[in-house]
Formats: structure tokens, C-alpha cells, sequence
């Protein structure tokens, strides 16, 4: 199974990768989550990309798309993964579709989990407090929210064209939204 799930930021694309990627066995691999990872452990590609992350600006594609492309020949990915937070440019949908092509697999779904806007805005201030994630001040957000809706909003397209696309409602309690997105996985064949 390969999967992406999109939808902005503080949607819940995190906590609803979790649940998909255990009930389908396969890794949730999110690339702010590994962006986090490398910024606190000091690497040269946290240092890179801390750059960006503080202005809620996007990571430079060439630095992102070598970090999926290395992270989905993991062997644990090699029957199946679920990308978060990827891809979110243009070029790396055709990235993505290039590694994806030359493994002889397809993309099978896309999951996109609407929001409101205000809602997640209430939601990513309270993550802030309790993660105290450095790139969840109130201006880091909307300038995120902003990046969202020009350069990652407009591919939610290219899915839906290619006949992939599931929309759902991301509001209501988290288990609801859960039981949503399997409804609509549970009945794809398996590629
Ligand atoms: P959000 O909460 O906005 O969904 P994430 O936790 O997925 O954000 O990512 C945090 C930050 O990491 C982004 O604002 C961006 O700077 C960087 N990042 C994550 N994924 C990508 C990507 N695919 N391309 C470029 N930058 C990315």
C-alpha cells in the first residue's frame, strides 16, 4: 500500500498517520517529523533546514526530495509506506512519481483531511504549548498556512484527476476521523 495524506497545517495529517500506518502495517514517514529529528540532534541537514522551518518557510526541494528518496529504500518501506507532509511542491509530485515508477508500483491513494480555518489555527497554538515545537508561533503559522494554500493546496488537483483522491472531513474527535478515512481505504484492491 502507498499512500500520501495531505490537508494544511494542523489538520491532523500526525496523528491520523499513526492509526493508518498500523492498520495497514506499512511506516508513516513524515518528513517534518524527520526535519525535527535532524534539527535537534545538530545535523548538517537540521542545521539546513532550521533555516526554513523558523520562517515557516519550505525546505528546498533538492534537500527534501534526497531525504525521501533515502528514507522510502529503507527496507521497512519497501512493501508499502504512508508519506506525510510530502510532497508539497510541484516538483516534488514529480519526484515522487519517478522514485515510485521505477520501483514498478503505483501511488494508490491519496487521503486529504479538510479543516477549518480557524479551528487549526486554535489547535496548532495549543500544540505549540504542549510540544513546544519552535516553528508554532503565531506569525511561523500563518506565514505555514499561507505556503500551504499557495504552493500545496492547488496539487490536491493532480490527484483528484488521476481518479485517487479521498476527501475527509478532518473535524470532530479524532476517533471519528480515524473510522472516516478507513471506511474509505477499507475497500481499495491492493496494488
Ligand atoms: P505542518 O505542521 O505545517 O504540517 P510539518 O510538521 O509537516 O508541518 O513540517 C514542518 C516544517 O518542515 C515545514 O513548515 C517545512 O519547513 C518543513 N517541511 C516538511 N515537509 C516538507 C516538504 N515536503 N518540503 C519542504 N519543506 C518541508
Amino acid at each position: 500500500m502507498r499512500l500520501l495524506i495531505m490537508g494544511p497545517p494542523g489538520a491532523g495529517k500526525g496523528t491520523q498517520a499513526k492509526f493508518i500506518a498500523e492498520h495497514f502495517k506499512i511506516p508513516a514517514i513524515s518528513t517534518g517529523d524527520i526535519f525535527r529529528a535532524n534539527v535537534s540532534q545538530g545535523t548538517p541537514l537540521g542545521i539546513e533546514a532550521k533555516r526554513y522551518m523558523d520562517q515557516g518557510e519550505y525546505v528546498p526541494d533538492e534537500v527534501t526530495n534526497l531525504m525521501v528518496r533515502n528514507r522510502i529504500d529503507d527496507p521497512d518501506a519497501v512493501s508499502g509506506f504512508l508519506l506525510d507532509g510530502y510532497p508539497r511542491t510541484q516538483a516534488q509530485v514529480d519526484e515522487l512519481d519517478g522514485m515510485i515508477a521505477f520501483t514498478g508500483h503505483r501511488l494508490d491513494a491519496v487521503v486529504v483531511l479538510t479543516a477549518d480555518r480557524d479551528e487549526i489555527v486554535t489547535r496548532l497554538l495549543q500544540r505549540a504549548e504542549v510540544e513546544g515545537r519552535a516553528d508554532d508561533t503565531e506569525d511561523v503559522i500563518r506565514r505555514r498556512q499561507e505556503v500551504y494554500a499557495e504552493e500545496t493546496e492547488p496539487l490536491i488537483e493532480i490527484y483528484r484527476d488521476r481518479g485517487i483522491l479521498i476527501e475527509v472531513d478532518g473535524m470532530g474527535e479524532v476517533s471519528e476521523v480515524t473510522q472516516r478515512i478507513f471506511e474509505a481505504l477499507d475497500g481499495l484492491p491492493e496494488s
